[in-house]
């Protein structure tokens, strides 16, 4: 039974910001059904102690520098039998509210700081210093906060192997180089083949260069960060990593996101009792102050507000679709300049489109389920989880032909809806008048109640399940494993001397 570590800055329902909390919140469950002994790392924020339930002191460890022992506390994550260990240290991690940003959405400044004591600990229990007795076989880590993990382990001659997962390379963890020295990291970590990038450090560096293997959340994603378009100036490194890298597509919690036990719906729903989902349409129109049409198509639009997702060519493709006969509604918060905007369109198209700025999971699971289509015009898309919500929920996806979007939407071209294939509508360019044909594609199809059905219902039928990709991770470790056993690691550098 292979023991693995998941070290990650967030998991659901303790401590979401976007997919990566969806995935860390369900992707170990999934491994531990699957017969690995897992448990989860993560920062004690204080949002997430408060949600964690019972919790216990397991172990203390003594930090050079630091003002107090760092202590490790234990929970279950909610709903689960996984083990969540805590890495609590007050000053770092006992704040309210977003993990990484503080309440003017700026970044916190001291998260270099915060995300290397994360990472110190992660390494100390991976190489069995920190006073826990379980020691794993495979650290897991994700995303850049956690990039120092793989970078410290390479260090060590007696290690387990690792494994980093890049859920969005567009954010790296860069901070300029007096942080670095801040850090005390190993001189010899200062270098392009390493972890300076273009003059600053990047965490996620740690993870692209030094873990065993990467992966990405789509196989789609995988192929694109390797290029010069969506390699957010890395993808010379991948490709030199192109061999270690694999994607694997994201799952989703189908018990969590189920429409026929959803605790957030105004009615559940299922394939055989599709006409229920109408109930949610209404009371979503009534949520938002819309007129309760039932004939009147239905656009839900929900995610961070943030470049990446085509916010702006939403914006700018408005006076065009509040030309056609639907309704919007819109759930986000990210960028104030977005905020703003959407607020102002929002008082202008009154009754026709809605918004609602804030992080509300209920209101998400609504909007899936209450909607008739979902738009997604992403620029980049790692895999995306919203569309596969939506295929689960009926709920039409409008997507780019990008990342993890092209990868889990089968477009409504002739031949697939004749074939049952089709799931939703992809368009190519990020451009407003590409979004705004795919928008007209999507209302011609949806006059036609049967193949619209047949839509939705193929969607319905589609497995997003962990089943398959919680095996291939498994296949992964297991890899790694025999391998790590018949050769040694990378390049040695002293942990701490950096000779
Ligand atoms: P990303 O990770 O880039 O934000 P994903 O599509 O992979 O995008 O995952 C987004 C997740 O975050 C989904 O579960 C989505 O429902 C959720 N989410 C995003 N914004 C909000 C919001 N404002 N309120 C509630 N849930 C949100």
């Amino acid at each position: 039974m292979p023991k693995i570590l998941f070290v990650a800055s967030e998991a659901h329902p303790l401590i979401k910001t976007g997919g990566l909390g969806d995935v860390v919140g369900s992707l170990p469950v999934a491994l531990q059904s699957l017969q690995a002994d897992v448990r989860l790392l993560l920062p004690a924020y204080h949002d997430a102690l408060a949600r964690a339930g019972e919790l216990k002191t397991v172990a203390r460890c003594a930090i050079e520098n630091l003002s107090a022992p760092v202590r490790i506390l234990e929970a279950r994550l909610p709903g689960t039998e996984l083990i969540v260990w805590f890495v609590d240290f007050p000053p770092a991690y006992d704040r309210r509210g977003h993990p990484y940003l503080d309440a003017g959405g700026r970044p916190w400044p001291d998260n270099a700081m915060r995300y290397a004591l994360f990472a110190d600990v992660a390494v100390r229990i991976a190489l069995g210093q920190a006073n826990i007795k379980w020691r794993p076989d495979v650290v897991h880590c994700h995303d850049w906060q956690t990039g120092l993990v793989p970078a410290w382990l390479a260090t060590e001659k007696a290690r387990p192997a690792t494994v980093f997962t890049i859920h969005n390379l567009a954010y790296q963890g860069l901070f300029p180089r007096e942080t670095f020295e801040a850090l005390g990291l190993p001189a010899a970590f200062w270098s392009h083949e390493a972890l300076e990038f273009h003059g600053q450090m990047s965490f996620i560096k740690g993870g692209l260069v030094y873990a065993d293997r990467l992966t990405t959340v789509s196989p789609n994603y995988a192929r694109e960060i390797q290029t010069p378009e969506f390699g957010c100036g890395l993808d010379g490194l991948l490709r030199h990593r192109a061999g270690r890298l694999t994607g694997i597509l994201n799952g989703i919690d189908d018990a969590e996101w189920n429409p026929a036990q959803d605790r957030f719906l105004a009615k559940n729903y299922s394939p055989r009792r599709l006409q229920d989902k109408l109930a949610n349409k209404l009371a979503l129109q009534r949520e938002f102050g819309l007129p309760e049409q039932p004939e009147t198509p239905l656009i839900g639009v929900v995610g961070r507000l943030v470049h990446q997702k085509g916010i702006d060519l939403v914006l700018e493709t408005l006076p065009g679709l509040m030309h056609r006969p639907i309704q919007i509604v819109l759930l986000g918060s990210g960028e104030a300049g977005y905020e703003e905007a959407l607020r102002v369109q929002a008082a202008r198209y009154i009754r026709r489109l809605a918004v609602r700025i804030g992080y509300d999971e209920r209101l998400a699971h609504l909007i899936e389920a209450g909607a008739d289509m979902f738009l997604m015009p992403s620029r980049f898309e790692p895999c995306g989880l919203n569309q596969l919500y939506s295929q689960r929920y009926g709920t039409i996806p409008i997507v780019r032909r990008v990342g993890g979007l092209a990868d889990t939407v089968v477009d409504a071209s002739e031949k697939n809806i004749k074939t049952g294939k089709a799931t939703g509508i992809v368009f190519e360019k990020a451009r407003g008048s590409a979004l705004l044909a795919a928008v007209d594609r999507a209302l011609a199809l949806r006059r036609n109640n049967l193949r619209w059905n047949k839509m939705m219902r193929a969607g319905m039928r589609q497995d997003f399940s962990w089943r398959h990709s919680a095996t291939e991770y498994l296949r992964l470790y297991r890899q790694i494993m025999r391998g790590k056993r018949t050769s040694s690691g990378k390049r040695h550098v002293s942990r701490k001397t950096g000779k």
